[in-house]
């Protein structure tokens, strides 16, 4: 094994993706993995069960093992840990986080180590599946899968049940076929060719979602609309407006609700954030930014064309950088940057 990776989580933005792309990079380069002050940007910090998830599922994906350091057990709310991959892939992982935990981020942390792999994998995560601060399912399978496809990937995400705060519950179904990863160029946008609007409401009245969908139709042209209605999760409402672009891409802008504050106006934040999208005239918005950089820096080339680099973004092109020896630079143009891998 080569020498091992020391990071600092505390740097930049702080948070959990920190933590998800380090794990990920710990396994893809058979490097051990010595974390401190995980998540000290965020007001809760240390290892949220969540993220206790997604360094068990880490561990087990690479017959790896998980500790405190010194090798004592890890537990909610500790701010170091030490990962030491296995050897070998495991082809089959059934993962319940257990709470309402982000099925969506712990994928996160397994789904490009399991591509650079080159092995099979079926992985069942249970848990939230449309939580705020993470994409939504519909996120992670219309807007991030098909690149990963364009990369080589052969994988499918099913979403066989949903899973809500507070009880989670909901079940994503990933499954990998051998590939491997390539790199691609993502930086034309085009015109849009579809739209697409959904509401979901589960315990909440159905007019909520009519109204949000009263929202899309009065600002997009022609969406393709649904309502999807849940009695007995809950309580909780999202709303999420796609376009696909002429080249290929799409974005899927999310918003949820709260209490007090109108359906309309959630519906309004995720079309604004839509148009934001839109009038930057680039192919990548701020979260897919994010989540394309590991693919791309695993396939070792690449580039894609974003509006701006949030400092989610380039805490995680730190993060990369501290794995792999690769020449990673951004350049400047007229509507944003590119992002030039190798
Ligand atoms: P962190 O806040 O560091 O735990 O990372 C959150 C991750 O979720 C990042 O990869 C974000 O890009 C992603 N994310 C958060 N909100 C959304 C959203 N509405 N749509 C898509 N991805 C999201």
């Amino acid at each position: 094994m080569r020498l091992p990776v020391d990071v600092d989580g505390s740097r930049g933005e702080g948070g959990g993706q920190i933590l998800r792309t380090s794990l990920a990079l710990a396994i893809i380069t058979n490097r051990k993995l010595r974390m401190k002050r995980i998540r000290a940007g965020r007001k809760r910090p240390g290892l949220q069960p969540q993220h206790l998830a997604c360094v068990k599922a880490a561990a087990r994906l690479c017959n790896g093992k998980a500790s405190a350091p010194g090798g004592g057990e890890l537990e909610a709310g500790m701010q170091e840990l030490e990962l030491v991959p296995g050897a070998g892939m495991q082809p089959v992982l059934e993962i319940d986080i257990g709470t309402a935990g982000s099925t969506t981020l712990l994928l996160q942390t397994i789904i490009v180590p399991a591509l650079a792999s080159g092995l099979a994998l079926r992985c069942v995560v249970t848990g939230g599946t449309h939580n705020p601060m993470a994409p939504p399912f519909e996120f992670l399978d219309r807007v991030f899968a098909p690149h990963l496809r364009a990369m080589g990937g052969k994988l499918t995400f099913t979403l066989e049940q949903h899973g809500f705060l507070p009880k989670g519950g909901g079940k994503i179904v990933l499954e990998i076929a051998p590939s491997k990863l390539a790199p691609i160029e993502v930086l034309t946008a085009g015109p849009i060719i579809a739209r697409r609007a959904t509401a979901i409401v589960a315990g909440i009245p159905r007019h909520v979602a009519e109204r949000e969908i009263a929202m899309a139709e009065e600002r997009l042209d022609k969406p393709v609309c649904e309502i999807r209605e849940f009695a007995k999760l809950g309580p909780h409402n999202l709303f999420m407006a796609e376009v696909e672009l002429a080249s290929g891409v799409r974005e899927l802008c999310t918003a949820h609700g709260r209490k007090g504050y109108p359906a309309e106006d959630v519906a309004d934040d995720a079309l604004d954030m839509l148009e934001d999208f839109l009038e930057a005239g680039v192919p990548v918005g701020e979260h897919l930014a994010d989540q394309l950089m590991l693919p791309l820096a695993v396939a070792g080339g690449g580039r894609f064309r974003c509006a701006d680099l949030s400092l989610h973004a380039r805490t995680n092109l730190e993060t990369i950088q501290a794995f792999l020896d690769l020449p990673i630079r951004t350049e400047k143009h007229a509507s944003g940057f590119d992002v030039i891998f190798g």
